[in-house]
């Protein structure tokens, strides 16, 4: 396991708090120019086997929630610290634009800021025993208590935030934790993991990093015995294949959508517009919340498509580290092509392209779609690339409907400038989220983040994250 040569490119993981190397590794290229950036392990079972050994022995002792609290206090200052290179390092490995990589590293910071604030606070319920009769005579509480090692597992595309929403409640709760990181991107978060054990005054073992390959490391991870809970990002099949395959754990599943926003002729849809210019195509259209269906009343169809398009064909496509650039490149070749592909799909099924569509060499140009229905991939399942497709409807009820078409359910927004369709919207919108006049992109990472069906089982967001990790004992005492 560890022990071997370490070559200038190559980066250990932290296991236990041990640097580790093995002999296989594995190279992560730079999506945009296809460079090596740099090396990382191919942990197998045996690492997993020692990062979750770390993690119990860690569990057994105890750290204080004060001290936890300190020590994710200290993460926010640490991340700030070191915010120019987190955000080089998304930016490199992910193709994310360079001011989004900022904006993810901000946010990373919050992340741990609020994770402190549940350290500090996390409390149980005192229960009403003598409200009944044979309670007469005894004090009833709950405790939360952790419920043991947590196993982590994120996607590619926030490569430090959604990494901060599964370690910083973990510490929050007291739970150690093993995390891989997606392949594709795993450098963000090993040098968060780093920093945590060196700057911050995490203590070795509670958290531990395996890179390696999800069917491989990952389905050892999510099935080792001495894993309590298994929190996951990521794609639906994979999510509901581990859940399946581990009815015993707990299995908090944060998945994907097909996000539609509703734009009514009384809202202000050129504001409507802009917001979709970065609802709709930062990262590439690679965020599970990404505006993909936009449902615009017939009476401004017309205007409102003319105005996205200036929108959208004014948009910088390019190198993520210029700070220029607003869209870069796919996570991957083939990720261009699949997307290129129900582009073609939907064409020849009628749709229209309105602007874009043209893949040249990794990147695919930001995309508008008319014409679109129901059954085309572009609009019943997740894009997650730069395609957005307007379609328009006659009453708003006919647009709820539109809407809650869809096997997903994480977010979902309309804009308008009625109460009343803001109020229908908040009570027939079947999502985990509704927005008013704001894009269903939006989030900041203190909200209950979270869906259902093909979007999940969980929220996320530190103070609902802490108790998904935490157990209430309830402890009854005969005065
Ligand atoms: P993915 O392919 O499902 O991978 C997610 C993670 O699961 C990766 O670390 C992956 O490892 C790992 N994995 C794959 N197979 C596994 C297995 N059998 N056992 C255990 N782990 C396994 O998803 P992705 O392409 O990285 O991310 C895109 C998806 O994430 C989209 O559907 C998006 O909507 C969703 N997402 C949801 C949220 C949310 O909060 N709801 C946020 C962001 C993204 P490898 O990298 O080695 O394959």
């Amino acid at each position: 396991m560890s022990g071997q040569l370490r070559t200038e490119n190559q980066v250990p993981v932290r296991i236990g708090g041990n640097e580790v190397v093995t002999s296989e590794s594995i190279a992560v290229e730079s999506p945009f120019d296809g460079r090596l950036l740099a090396c990382v392990p191919r942990c197998g079972r045996l690492e997993v086997n020692a990062a979750v050994a770390a993690a119990r022995t860690r569990l057994a002792e105890s750290l204080p929630a004060w001290r936890r609290a300190e020590i994710l206090e200290e993460a926010v200052l640490t991340i700030g610290r070191h915010a120019d290179e987190l955000a080089m390092t998304i930016a490199a490995e992910a193709a994310k634009p360079i001011r989004s990589a900022r904006a993810e590293v901000e946010r990373a910071a919050l992340t741990f800021r609020f994770a402190a604030v549940e350290a500090r606070t996390l409390v149980g319920d005192m229960i009403p025993m003598e409200a009944a009769q044979p309670g007469e005579g005894k004090l009833g509480f709950t405790l939360r208590v952790p419920k043991g090692v947590i196993a982590a597992i994120s996607p590619f595309n926030f490569p430090l935030n959604l990494v901060a929403h599964k370690v910083a409640p973990a510490i929050a709760a007291g739970c150690p934790v093993v995390l891989k990181p997606a392949t594709r991107t795993p450098l963000s978060a090993i040098r968060l993991v780093e920093l945590l054990l060196d700057e911050c005054g995490l203590p070795p073992g509670w958290v531990s990093v395996v890179t390696g390959s999800g069917s491989d490391v990952g389905d050892a991870l999510t099935h080792h015995e001495d894993v309590a809970m298994v929190t996951f990002t990521g794609s639906p099949d994979v999510g509901y294949g581990i859940r399946q395959r581990s009815p015993r754990k707990d299995v908090a599943l944060e998945l994907g959508n097909n996000a539609p926003v509703i734009i009514e002729a009384t809202a202000d849809w050129r504001k409507a517009a802009a917001a979709i210019r970065i609802g709709g195509y930062s990262h590439a259209g690679q965020s599970c919340i990404s505006t993909q269906r936009v449902l615009v009343h017939e009476s401004i169809a017309e205007r409102f498509l003319e105005e996205l398009l200036s929108q959208v064909e004014g948009i910088t496509v390019g190198d993520p580290l210029l700070e220029t650039t607003e869209m870069s490149a796919l996570i991957a070749p083939t990720e261009a092509e699949r997307v290129s592909a129900w582009i073609e799909e939907a064409c020849r099924g009628g749709a229209i392209v309105e602007t874009g569509g043209n893949l040249n060499g990794r990147i695919l140009s930001p995309t508008v779609l008319s014409s679109v229905t129901g059954e085309m991939r572009v609009s019943c399942e997740e894009v997650f690339g730069p395609v957005v497709s307007v379609t328009s409807y006659d009453t708003l009820d006919e647009a709820l409907r539109i809407a809650n078409d869809t096997r997903y359910g994480l977010q979902a927004a309309i804009f308008t400038g009625e109460l009343s369709s803001a109020l229908a919207a908040a009570y027939s919108l079947d999502f985990g989220g509704v927005l008013v006049n704001e894009i269903p992109t939006f989030r900041t990472d203190q909200m209950p983040y979270g869906g259902h069906g093909l979007s999940g089982n969980t929220k996320e967001g530190p103070h609902h994250s802490v108790r998904e990790m935490t157990r209430e004992r309830l402890v009854v005492l005969h005065l």
